[in-house]
This record gives structure tokens, C-alpha cells and sequence, in this order.
């Protein structure tokens, strides 16, 4: 089966101007970013804040254009197309956000901010739109109710259930998800997490899932890349990567998560220091500053990635 989306060597780096307008350094956000997302299924992204993960997604969405590299969107390079092209395609791709609150216009209805999509594209008569708006609504567990209600009336979870519809609305086959659940209490975390699956089985969608938590994302993924510092460190099936995690720094994100069975638990890894600035990254691996392995060959050579397993990608020095 081809990859619905395949991402190859994406680089986003944003220029620091000085005043009079001169670049004087390069802020490498993403740095050499490869992976692939089927059909209905979810892949996961994580790192700390910062790392490259939201431009990651942003990039894919053309909100902003990349350095460099390629994203094959159905066989279709997307940073090749016209934007003509480019719009046919979007229509596919949707995004949801971390506050959905700061997209949705506090002066209009629910049901009319749903219904607008529907109308930029020129889809169905009014009726048929706003029959649209209420199958989208009990879809995401909401209902006729809430089509009169405006944004301040709904709880932190409802609106991302709201986000949810607006972004499935048009029928969308990939959904990119950056930090959905992030913003909400743990409890409606998992109700939203059920939801964003439920959807997935229902419609067959394709999520890109960006999280800095890592067991947040255990639960929807069924693959994980881990990002440092702009890169791809990791890139394995979810079910691998905990059972096996190859990446020092990997290693230290499964160090923290709570784990039902106390007889596997593993010892806690503290990272010394901070994440390096992307203006300055360390030369070699991006993470010898703060790794518990580094050796001499770490600090001038950046490792290549290897597939350690079937199936399971690592940029690392130990293999
Ligand atoms: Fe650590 Fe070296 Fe591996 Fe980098 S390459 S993660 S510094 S052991
Ligand atoms: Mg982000």
C-alpha cells in the first residue's frame, strides 16, 4: 500500500534580520524531517516545545513555505503544486488547533461558523448544508441544541469538539492534530482521545497527532517519530518504541510515563541541562549536550539513521 502522505528531508529554517533587514543567523526549526502516514491511520509526533513539530505541520498545510524537501501527498508533491492545485488538495487536509476557541468568531452562532466552509467551497444548497452542520454536530456528541449557541457558551472540551466538526465538515482524509488535547483537563483528554479514534474508524481519516506528551500519544499512534531540536531522532511503530525504545533521548521521554504494571517500571532518566537554542544547535549529534551516552564521536559527527529493526528508525552513535 502506497503512504497517503510521505514526507522526505523537510527543512524549515527562519532568518534572523537584523534591523537593517540583513540575516545574520538561521533559526533551523525543522531540519531534515522524513515520514509516511497511511490511510486511516495515525501518526504520532513528539518532542518538547520548540522542536519543529507544529511548523512541521504548518509547513505541510503551505501556511508556510518549507526550505526545503518533499511531501507527497497521494503521489503529488504539494510543494510543487500552483496554488490552484494546491487548493483541490487542501480541501483534504484539515487542521485542528490546541485552543479552538482563538479560531472560532465569538459573535457568530455554532451552527453558522460550521456551515461556512460548506460555503466557501460552494457545497449544497442551504438545506442540504445545514442538514451537513447537524450530522458533523452528533457526530462530534453534540446536538441541535448547541447550533444557536456561541463560542463563550462551551466548556474547554465542547470546543474542541466543536474544532473538530469545522474541521471535518468538508470530509477531509488527513486531519493534522497539533496539541488537541493539551489545553484540557486529563479526564476530557481521554474523552476527546476517544472521540478523535471513534471518528478515525468512521471515516477512515488519516491524523498527523503533534504532542509534546508522550503517552497522549501512545493512544492514538500507530507509529511515533520523536523530534530533538528540529530532528527526527526515532521513527518506529508505537507498539516498538515502548517496548524497545533505541534513542537516548527516547529513553528519557518513557523514563517519566506512568506505567500500569510496576514490575517493567523504568528507572527515571534525568536530562541534565536545557534544550539548546535552535539559533546555536550543538555541532554533531543535537544531543550530545544532554545525553547520558555521549562519546567522543557524538561531538563532531552527526549520526545517519539506521534501521535498527524492522521497521524501526534511529539516529544514534550506540548502533
Ligand atoms: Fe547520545 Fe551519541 Fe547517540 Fe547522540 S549519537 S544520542 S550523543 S549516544
Ligand atoms: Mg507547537
Amino acid at each position: 500500500m502506497k503512504p497517503l502522505l510521505e514526507v522526505k528531508g523537510l527543512k524549515k529554517h527562519f532568518p534572523v534580520r537584523n534591523p537593517l533587514g540583513r540575516t545574520e543567523a538561521l533559526v533551523k526549526a525543522v531540519n531534515d524531517v522524513s515520514f509516511q502516514l497511511y490511510e486511516g491511520k495515525t501518526y504520532g509526533l513528539v518532542g518538547e516545545s520548540g522542536c519543529g513539530k507544529s511548523t512541521t505541520g504548518r509547513t505541510l498545510l503551505r501556511l508556510i513555505e518549507p526550505t526545503a524537501g518533499e511531501a507527497f501527498y497521494q503521489g503529488k508533491d504539494i510543494f510543487q503544486l500552483k496554488r490552484d492545485e494546491f487548493q483541490k488538495i487542501r480541501k483534504q487536509m484539515q487542521m485542528v488547533f490546541q485552543d479552538p476557541y482563538a479560531s472560532l468568531n465569538p459573535r457568530k452562532r455554532i451552527g453558522n461558523t460550521l456551515e461556512e466552509p460548506l460555503k466557501i467551497h460552494g457545497i449544497g444548497t442551504k438545506e442540504e448544508r445545514i442538514e451537513r452542520v447537524m450530522s458533523i454536530l452528533d457526530k462530534v456528541g453534540l446536538g441541535m441544541e448547541h447550533f444557536y449557541r456561541y463560542p463563550h457558551e462551551f466548556s474547554g472540551g465542547q470546543r474542541q469538539r466543536i474544532g473538530l466538526a469545522r474541521a471535518l465538515i468538508i470530509n477531509p482524509k488527513l486531519v493534522i492534530c497539533d496539541e488537541p488535547v493539551s489545553a484540557l483537563d486529563v479526564s476530557i483528554q481521554s474523552q476527546i482521545i476517544n472521540l478523535l479514534r471513534r471518528l478515525q474508524e468512521d471515516l477512515n481519516l488519516a491524523f498527523l497527532f503533534i504532542a509534546h506528551d508522550i503517552s497522549v500519544v501512545r493512544h492514538i499512534s500507530d507509529r511515533i517519530g520523536v523530534m530533538y531540536l528540529g530532528q527526527m531522532v526515532e521513527d518506529a511503530p508505537t507498539d516498538n518504541l515502548f517496548a524497545e525504545p533505541l534513542h537516548p533521548y527516547t529513553q528519557a521521554l518513557l523514563s517519566v510515563v506512568p506505567i500500569p504494571n510496576p514490575k517493567f517500571k523504568r528507572e527515571r532518566i534525568i536530562l541534565k541541562g536545557e534544550i539548546p537554542s535552535p539559533l546555536n544547535p550543538p555541532s554533531g549529534c543535537i544531543f550530545h549536550t544532554r545525553c547520558p551516552h555521549v562519546m567522543k564521536i557524538c561531538k563532531t559527527e552527526p549520526p545517519v539513521k539506521k534501521e535498527i529493526a524492522t521497521d524501526h528508525f534511529v539516529s544514534c552513535h550506540l548502533y
